[in-house]
């Protein structure tokens, strides 16, 4: 693509006029935009000509790795042979059905439903709905409350906020979370797991669930939302006992179960759903994200016989839907791409083949003297940086320690995020041996780097 701007008048253009998501735009006006011109693989190219590995699959949705020149061209040629139609009102499009079929040979047994939308948190929102709409439709419209958890990432759209479990979002809005939205704690050993074994904590956090269902009476719950890990919050991974005893409560309290799968979805924990890993069977999952590699925007609630029954025997008009739902060509190019998952075995790759290796060196920095902690499944992982092991103490400033690892990875040609002082991972599910090595060898300097600036040897 022939680019007619040179950089400085970019960032200048971009300063000056563009307020961008999720950033501190007080702070932006001074820093200005590092631009990301191009990308090949699992790496990143900026405007300055510098090459790094994106540890991190652009939002943890780059799947397939960038410069896939097949979703460009699907892309292309759906939009010269039908740029877009909607599916309102008794109307389809080839890719769109085409998709929804595919979908269905993905997902766990029971899931042959799909209801299109244009991002994860459209999807979220779409739950709100769905859910709602079954317990209308099942003759118990009390049952309204959704219960999520502290901590959690569902979207920023207000239901999606709400839904969501993130202290700093809610702040800034006082009608966040909505009224209908209660939360839990969360499954987070490391931070909040105190004496209690792994297995122990995670069945008492579950448990806060049944209290909750009992303080608001089970007439009035409608579901549960939980991402299968927490994704955004740190790649919280649940300890093994926390999603059967979900599962048990949900079923004996009737409450719908919904996995966010926005970020589990399409391969990123070594299965193709999340909740395959942790053995439970959701009545409801969102998608977006690795849905399309991210190379167009789509997501989507893939429904459970038992719901979609409903709704499709009793239910009549739904009153719900976007402009982009079913677009033609995302979902031309979501068929390309889930293909591609499909035929390069990249589920099987993230969890017994390059999966295993990443896991396996990742393992080697729980005896670094910084580290506290190192979990991981699939292609997703986190590290802990932490000040004393034994009593799993964090730094002093949380958030600090996290910023200035980032950091210097960064500046060494590897993108991670942090979420407080926990370094998250979540690269292309293409990611090759060699490019792991890579990853792995700045990671290792990043933490002795943290080391160094603690004066906490390295022994
Ligand atoms: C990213 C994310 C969302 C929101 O998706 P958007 O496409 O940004 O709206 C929802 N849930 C989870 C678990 C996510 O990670």
């Amino acid at each position: 693509m022939n680019q007619s701007l040179d950089n400085k008048t970019l960032k200048q253009m971009d300063r000056d006029h563009y307020l961008h998501p999720f950033s501190n735009l007080t702070e932006m006006k001074e820093t200005g935009s590092r631009i990301i011109e191009r990308a090949e693989g699992v790496y990143l190219y900026d405007s300055e000509g510098t090459k790094t590995l994106d540890g991190f699959a652009g939002l943890w949705c780059v799947n397939i790795g960038y410069g896939r020149d097949e979703l460009a061209d699907v892309a292309a040629e759906q939009m010269k042979q039908l740029p877009y139609y909607n599916s309102f009102f008794g109307t389809t499009n080839p890719p769109a059905a085409e998709l929804a079929a595919l979908i269905k040979d993905v997902t766990p047994e029971g899931f042959n439903h799909v209801f299109f939308t244009g991002s994860g948190s459209e999807s979220n929102d779409t739950v709100v709905r769905m859910v709602r709409r079954y317990w209308q439709c099942q003759e118990q419209p009390s049952k309204k409350y959704i219960i999520g958890r502290h901590n959690a990432y569902h979207g920023s759209t207000i239901a999606g906020a709400s839904l969501g479990g993130m202290g700093y979002m809610h702040k800034q809005d006082e009608g966040l979370p909505m009224q209908f939205v209660d939360h839990i704690e969360q499954p987070y050993w490391f931070a909040e797991g105190g004496d209690l074994s792994p297995e122990e904590f995670g069945l008492q956090r579950a448990q806060k669930l049944e209290e909750k269902i009992l303080e608001l009476g089970a007439e009035n719950v409608a579901a549960f939302i939980g991402e299968p890990l927490q994704g955004a919050g740190g790649v919280i991974i649940p300890p093994s006992t926390y999603w059967p005893e979900i599962q048990r409560i949900c079923n004996q309290y009737d409450i719908l179960l919904v996995s966010d799968e926005v970020i589990c979805g399409f391969g990123r924990t070594g299965q193709w759903f999340g909740c395959q890993h942790f053995g439970y069977t959701p009545d409801l999952m969102s998608v977006a994200k690795g849905m399309t590699s991210g190379y167009l925007p789509m997501g989507g609630v893939i429904v459970g016989d038992k719901v979609a029954n409903v709704l499709v025997e009793k239910g009549g008009d739904f009153n719900h839907g976007f402009t982009y739902s079913g677009h033609p060509a995302s979902a031309a190019v979501a068929v390309a791409n889930i293909k591609i998952i499909r035929d390069e075995e990249l589920v099987e790759k993230a969890a017994n083949d390059t999966g295993k290796y990443f896991r396996e060196q990742l393992a080697t920095f729980a005896d670094h003297p910084v580290v506290g902690e190192v979990r991981s499944i699939g292609l997703v992982a986190a590290i802990e940086l932490c000040a004393n092991k034994e009593t799993r103490e964090f730094f002093p400033n949380q958030g600090d320690t996290g910023s200035l690892c980032r950091n210097f990875a960064l500046q060494n040609g590897l993108v991670l995020r942090a979420t407080a002082d926990t370094m998250l991972f979540s690269p292309p599910l293409t990611i090759s041996r060699e490019e792991i090595d890579e990853l792995i060898a700045i990671t290792k300097q990043s933490l002795d780097f943290v080391a160094e600036h603690y004066g906490m040897s390295n022994g």
